[in-house]
Formats: C-alpha cells, sequence, structure tokens
C-alpha cells in the first residue's frame, strides 16, 4: 500500500499527476475517452486521505452509476484502507436520497418516503390523465412524462411551468405536472427526478443545511461531468459555489462564510450522451466561469486503446460541428485492424458474431469475459441472444430483462413498499386483491371514496372500513384482515426485524406463495423462482449489512478495528432495503470480470467501462444513427458522440457490423449502411464480407409511422441512472441462504462464501450467534462477517 508521495503518483503522466496534487481552487479535468480521468480522480482521493491528511469523513465523490462508484470506493480502500470507509461515493441521486432520509421533513414531507420508478410514475401520471378525462391518445403517458421529466431537470416547479406555458398544450401538461406532484406529496413519495430536485430546494431553502454539508464536504470529485444536467449542477454549485454575502440574514451569511469546498470534475464533452434527460455540455463549457479561479488541466495520452482504434474514434468525432479539436494519442501501437462484416440479416449478422467470438477464444485471443457485444436500442438484443442460446456461448443481457419489472416481484416490492409506507397508495391498491383475496372493484371504488372525501391515505380508508356504510359483509371482513396483516408487518418494521424476514414472512402471511405453488400454470413456477431469488438478494443485501473488506488484512491500527466492528452493525432494515433496491442502475449487473461470459448492453450503458474485445453492431442508417436523428443535426452530433463511446471502449480489437435487411417493427427494413463507417478511414477496416448486391434504396419503403418511431424512441436508453432493474441472472441455481445453526468455526478452517468462494478462517471473535469472523479469500481479499447472515458453509 503506497504511502509516499512517489507511491500514490505511480504510473501516472505529468498532467494526471498535476491534477492529483492540484490544491486550492477547482480544477476541471478535460480529455477524451481512455486518458485517465476516472484513474485520476481516484488517485486523487487516495492523495488526499494518505498525504494530505483530509478525513474521508469530509469527501463527496459522484459517478454516474452505482457500479462505479463501488469500483471507486475499492480502489480507494486497496490504495489507503479502511479509513477511507466513512467517505461518501455515490451516484447523485444516492447522495440526495441520504440526504433527504435525514432533512425531507422540512420539506414537509416524511422520511420515510417512497421511491417511484419509472412504471410506478407511469402509473401515476395514467390514473391523473383518466381523472382529468383527457383523450389518452392525445395525451400520452410517456410523453406527459417526458416533458414532466424535462422540467425537472431544469428545476422548474409546477406554478413556474404554469407561468411558461405558452400553448394550451403546454398548458395541459402544467395542469397535469401539478396534479401528478401533488399525488406524490400526498403519497408520500418522490420519483427520480425528484430527488434531486428536492435536495436543491432543501439546500436552497435552508441556509443551516447548507453550512452544514459545506462545512462537512471539504472535496467534491464527479466523474463524467458531461452528463450533468442544470439539476445536478444547481447542486454541485449549493455545495461548492462561491456566493455573494447577502447582507442582513445572519443565517444566510453564515452559510456563504463557510470557505466552499475544493472541487474536482472530470469529463469529455465528446461523450455527452444524455441530452435528451437533460444533460448539458453548458456545464463543462463554462466550468472556469461558473468557478471562478478555475484551472483546467487537458490529458491527451490514451491508456486503453491501440492506435487503429482511437484513429478510428479521432476521425469519427472530427464530424461533429463546434468541438475543440482534440489530440489523443497512444503508444500501445498499431494492434489489429478493424474488422467489418456485412451480413444479410439481422440472425446473420448474430450469428457471425457468435462465430468470432469462438473463433477468438479457441485461438486465446480473448476470454468470454473480456468480450462485449453493443447496440443502439434493447430491442436488438434478440437475435443476438437466440444465437448465444442455440450455440451454448455464456452471455448475459445488460438492462434487458429486468428482474425488478416482473410482475411477481413488482408486487412483492409493493408489500414492502406499502408496508414501509403507508401512505403509498399506489402500492398499497397494488396489492389489495393480490393475491385475490374477494376484494373487487367496487370494494376499492368505496374505499377510495371514503378516502378522497377525507383526504386521507387509502390505507387509513382501510383501516377505518367499519365506517364506510353500504358494504358487503364479506368485502369487510377481506379488508379487515388485510388491514391487519398489514399492521402485523408495520409492527415488525417498528420492533426492528430485518428486511429478509418481513419479506419472506409477508410472500408466506399474505398467501401469496401459497397461490403460486397450487397453481397449474407453468408460469407460476417461474414466478415462484423470482420470488426465491428476490428474498435471496434480501439475504444477501442483509449479509452484505454485516460484512466489511479487511482489504488484505493489514490493518491492524486501533482506529481501523474499532471502525470496522461497528461497521458489522450495519443498516439491514426494510427501509435501506428498498432504497438500495430503487437505486440499483442496470449496469450494476454487469458480471465482474472473469466471471466468463459475453456482455451484451445498449451503448449508452456502455460509458466509462473498457473490453479487450467490442462489436460494435447495426451500423445502419435508421438504427445507428436512430431513425429520430436522421434530419436532426444535434441528435445526429449525440449519436456521434455515442458512437465515439462505443469505439472507444475497446481496448485491443474492434468488430463492426451491419445487416443488408433488418426487421423492424415486423418489417423487413433495407437500411443503408450507416454514414460512421464513412466516417472511419477506409484503410483501418478488413471488411471480411461485403453486400452480395447492393439493394436500391427506395426511401418511399422506408415507411416509419411516428409511432414506431416513438416506441424506438430513448429505448436504447431506458435504463436510468439510477433507474430500477437487475438483468435476471439466468441459469445461477437458488442462492445460499444464511445458515440458520450458527457455524462453529477455528482458525484454519477452509470455508465456501456463496460470493466470495473459497477461503480460509484467519480469527473469530465473539461467540454464539455473536461470532465475527475474518476469512482470507485469496485474491478477494480478507473480509470480516457477521456469521450468523454470513453465507457460508464449512468444508
Ligand atoms: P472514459 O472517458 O472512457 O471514462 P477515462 O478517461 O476515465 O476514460 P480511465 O478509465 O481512467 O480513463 O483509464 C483508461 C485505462 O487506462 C484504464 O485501464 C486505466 O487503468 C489506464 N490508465 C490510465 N492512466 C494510466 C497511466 N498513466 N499509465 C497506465 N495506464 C493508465
Ligand atoms: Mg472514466
Amino acid at each position: 500500500r503506497p504511502t509516499t508521495e512517489e507511491g500514490l503518483l505511480a504510473g501516472l503522466n505529468g498532467p494526471q499527476r498535476e491534477a492529483v496534487l492540484h490544491a486550492g481552487s477547482p480544477v476541471l479535468v478535460v480529455a477524451g475517452a481512455g486518458s485517465g480521468k476516472t484513474r485520476v480522480l481516484t488517485r486523487r482521493i487516495a492523495h488526499l486521505v494518505q498525504l494530505r491528511g483530509v478525513h474521508p469523513g469530509s469527501i463527496l465523490a459522484i459517478t454516474f452509476t452505482n457500479k462505479a462508484a463501488a469500483e471507486m470506493r475499492a480502489r480507494v480502500v486497496e490504495l489507503v484502507g479502511n479509513r477511507a470507509r466513512p467517505m461518501w461515493v455515490s451516484t447523485f441521486h444516492s447522495a440526495a436520497v441520504r440526504m433527504l432520509r435525514s432533512d425531507i421533513d422540512r420539506l414537509g414531507m416524511s422520511r420515510n418516503f417512497s421511491i417511484y420508478d419509472d412504471t410506478d410514475a407511469k402509473r401515476l401520471i395514467t390514473l391523473v390523465t383518466r381523472d382529468a378525462s383527457l383523450d389518452p391518445k392525445k395525451f400520452q403517458p410517456r410523453a406527459i412524462m417526458n416533458w414532466i421529466s424535462n422540467q425537472k431537470n431544469d428545476l422548474i416547479d409546477p406554478p413556474a411551468a404554469k407561468d411558461a406555458a405558452t400553448s394550451g398544450n403546454d398548458r395541459t401538461y402544467a395542469e397535469l405536472y401539478d396534479e401528478y406532484q401533488r399525488r406524490l406529496r400526498a403519497a408520500n413519495a418522490l420519483d427520480f427526478d425528484d430527488l434531486i430536485m428536492s435536495v436543491v430546494t432543501l439546500l436552497r431553502t435552508c441556509p443551516d443545511l447548507r453550512e452544514q454539508y459545506r462545512r462537512r464536504f471539504r472535496h467534491v470529485l464527479v466523474d463524467e461531468y458531461q452528463d450533468t444536467n442544470a439539476a445536478q449542477y444547481e447542486f454541485i454549485r449549493a455545495l461548492c459555489g462561491r456566493e455573494p454575502v447577502p447582507p442582513g440574514d445572519p443565517e444566510e451569511e453564515a452559510a456563504v462564510r463557510v470557505d466552499p469546498p475544493e472541487l474536482m470534475v472530470v469529463g469529455d464533452s465528446d461523450q455527452s450522451i444524455y441530452a435528451f434527460r437533460g444533460a448539458t455540455i453548458r456545464n463543462i463549457l463554462s466550468f472556469e466561469s461558473d468557478f471562478p479561479g478555475a484551472t483546467t488541466i487537458l490529458l491527451e495520452q490514451n491508456y486503453r486503446s491501440t492506435q487503429t482504434i482511437l484513429t478510428a474514434a479521432n476521425s469519427l468525432i472530427k464530424a461533429n460541428p463546434d468541438r475543440p479539436a482534440k489530440n489523443l494519442w497512444t503508444d500501445a501501437g498499431d494492434g489489429e485492424r478493424i474488422v467489418g462484416y456485412v451480413a444479410d440479416t439481422e440472425h446473420d449478422e448474430a450469428a457471425w458474431v457468435a462465430r468470432r467470438i469462438d473463433s477468438l477464444v479457441d485461438a486465446g485471443s480473448t476470454s468470454y469475459g473480456d468480450v462485449a457485444v453493443f447496440y443502439r436500442t434493447n430491442a436488438q438484443s434478440r437475435p443476438f441472444e437466440d444465437v448465444f442460446i442455440r450455440t451454448g456461448l455464456p452471455y448475459r443481457v445488460v438492462g434487458g430483462v429486468r428482474f425488478y419489472e416482473r410482475r411477481e416481484v413488482r408486487d412483492a416490492v409493493a408489500y414492502l413498499r406499502a408496508i414501509a409506507n403507508p401512505a403509498d397508495d399506489v402500492s398499497v391498491r397494488r396489492i389489495l386483491n393480490v393475491p385475490k383475496r374477494g376484494i373487487g372493484a367496487r370494494a376499492e371504488a368505496s374505499l377510495e371514496v371514503f378516502a378522497t372525501a377525507r383526504r386521507i391515505p387509502f390505507s387509513q380508508a382501510v383501516d377505518r372500513v367499519g365506517e364506510i356504510g353500504a358494504m358487503a359483509t364479506r368485502s369487510v371482513n377481506q379488508i379487515r384482515s388485510f388491514g391487519e396483516l398489514m399492521a402485523r408487518h408495520r409492527a415488525m418494521v417498528d420492533a426492528g426485524a430485518r428486511a429478509d424476514e418481513i419479506l419472506d414472512s409477508i410472500l408466506k402471511d399474505s398467501g401469496y406463495i401459497a397461490e403460486l405453488e397450487n397453481s397449474k400454470d407453468p408460469q407460476d413456477e417461474t414466478r415462484l423462482e423470482n420470488l426465491v431469488e428476490l428474498v435471496s438478494v434480501a439475504q444477501e443485501f442483509v449479509a452484505r449489512a454485516h460484512t466489511i473488506d479487511l482489504a488484505g488484512g493489514e490493518d491492524t491500527e486501533a482506529e481501523d478495528v474499532a471502525a470496522d466492528d461497528s461497521a458489522l452493525e450495519g443498516d439491514d432494515s426494510l427501509p435501506a432495503f428498498l432504497e438500495q433496491i430503487a437505486l440499483v442502475a442496470d449496469s450494476d449487473s454487469i458480471p465482474e470480470e472473469g466471471e466468463g461470459v459475453v456482455t451484451l448492453m445498449t451503448l449508452h450503458t456502455a460509458k466509462g467501462l473498457e473490453f479487450d474485445t467490442v462489436f460494435v453492431t447495426g451500423f445502419e442508417d435508421g438504427v445507428f444513427p436512430h431513425a429520430r436523428s436522421l434530419g436532426d443535426s444535434k441528435e445526429l452530433a449525440e449519436e456521434r458522440r455515442l458512437a465515439y463511446v462505443g469505439l472507444t471502449r475497446a481496448r485491443k480489437r474492434l468488430l463492426i457490423s451491419r445487416a443488408v435487411v433488418r426487421t423492424m417493427w415486423g418489417t423487413p427494413q433495407y437500411n443503408p449502411p450507416s454514414r460512421f463507417i464513412e466516417e472511419i478511414p477506409a484503410r483501418l477496416i478488413d471488411w471480411e464480407r461485403l453486400a452480395e448486391a447492393s439493394p436500391g434504396w427506395d426511401w418511399q419503403s422506408q415507411d416509419r409511422s411516428s409511432s414506431a418511431r416513438e416506441s424506438l424512441d430513448r429505448d436504447g436508453a431506458s435504463f436510468s441512472q439510477a433507474g430500477s432493474g437487475r438483468a435476471f441472472g439466468s441459469g445461477k441455481g437458488p442462492r445460499h441462504a444464511p445458515k440458520s445453526p450458527v457455524l462453529s468455526l477455528t482458525p484454519g478452517d477452509k470455508v465456501l462464501h456463496s460470493t466470495f468462494g473459497l477461503g480460509t478462517v484467519l480469527a473469530t471473535r465473539g461467540s454464539g450467534a455473536n461470532t465475527n469472523v475474518d476469512v482470507d479469500f485469496g485474491s478477494v481479499g480478507t473480509k470480516r462477517l457477521a456469521l450468523k447472515f454470513a453465507p457460508l458453509e464449512k468444508l
């Protein structure tokens, strides 16, 4: 573990070192892909802690995904040890949730708020639109949602949206926004965009909180700064901006008198690919004026890719107008040429990819885990999956089939939310009659009328069902017992029960499991498996809350050991679990390296990652670039940045392909080759196969109805930064459940952990159910585990 300046700066070039060492003013690191921006950020944190004596608790680092946060945290712990634990490394959304959990009551909401994901939000919008008697064809929930999301990303609240509305359409949208917001609040719920907007409101309106956080976070670091939107920018500014001192208000003055923390942001305007979510490179371009005194550092050496890959990417991105010229180079040498393939159909394309992967692996050039296949939209994964399954090629789809979007999983989560937050009407109503317990639509409507008239949450109407006249006795009894079911489980939460216990109990007690078990529908078998999987997710969550990383076991300092033991009593409560699953991004389920499976994902999900071998597929005009962008130079520029992101993920080997005919929306389409192919110098590409005969492009037949276009719209990027979703690990056996009789272990024993693998017990502390055990898992490192939760087997 490096303790000297030289040690911490090892493996960094001049400008990278400068960025790590820079002190005293805001720093912007701008540089192309693979130039070490993320590495610089990580090293800077290590340097702050190790050599500048900065307390890790005063560091806030923001990454784009939870997965990236976990990696960064692990890297820093590797460099400085467990002392780094108190630092905050998280996405904007997770940081916002943490802040809101402690202070949202100041905005008049309660701390046990629910977080609505896209599907919940859409459901609520649909209700709002229906109740406003609007034509759902003209006012589509998806369009309204996007509109509202844009408002929130620009920090425009409903009154301001109404003021700004100029067209009749906007006025209607603004009304819907207002009502949607009112209902969210009544349900004590926030959607994803609200998380950021609310925390900004909180910091803006409470100078004492702003002061508190400004005193706490003395160092703020942001990765992927090019993809921050206006709301996220305001969040950073509230924490780090130098504000003029307002005369008169002593509290305001105190807040701004705290010197702003040191801010480092890193980014690449050529990789800005989230404009549709309000991201704006304005934030990069005006960093120096936003944060006066700022220093900009440029990095020019790329350490990821071969010269061939880099030249291809550089030439492509040059076609974008209005961008500062960059001079990215590498000394890795030319490497292999790019391989191209023109397939007859999308199935032929998929078969070629599979053949290529197999021959590369057979030749020992790469392993499955080092290969990624990218495409523009999620729907394109299907042909690859078909071929990979048929040929037995191990793979994983990131962001494809979303575990948390399966019906039974959503039901279970709705139960948990309804337990944790009784005001959450959407969740309570979802499970009122699931499994069927004879509470019909009429009874539900009576409950709704009762609740609306008294302005109380739906669940209170359930509790007061006795006061509702004119309801069948049978219904009253059923509703009562539903109310009692919920009350029993809310009492478990109050008594401090663990998330997995509550989940297990509600699934059984509600009759959900029994209904599936007794069903003859084969699909219900799968549903049961998914619920078993969800219980395992909860058990893993609990086990993780009681595990800490000893990072090689070198930490003997008293301070560290003390911190470790308190960490073993991590938060294993239901609210903490709900928070975690609400915030899992699709990209979080990317398999660990060496797991040995090919990764399939959209280009949007690939940001920040790297693979030895990369296939970028579907290079056709109308697919990539996307049909929607063809007539719009701004959109086209964004598609080109997406292509740049895709090409620059490759370390050693890049392969590109297109299909002459692709079935889209049920009809075969002849798409011309992507214009992006022409923007790559021809000498760099070896075409393994070119089109046999070129079919005449008949643009008349390119009939893309606007609704079809809409359905593809945003598809490729439909995962959200902190969106719910988790690719369902197929083919995995049931996961290891925590053992109930606690193992008795002594140093030297060999154990098997369901995640960390084989290990050797180094030491045990405590006794019986309260035993903690330190286990050396070899290359995975040394972990301290709470024995009662750890998924361990003695060998
Ligand atoms: P992106 O723009 O794609 O996010 P980045 O600028 O964040 O890329 P990193 O991911 O930090 O780049 O680095 C790319 C690769 O180069 C990583 O494998 C990293 O470990 C390696 N790397 C970075 N700097 C150096 C260096 N000075 N010497 C050797 N390898 C380096
Ligand atoms: Mg990076």
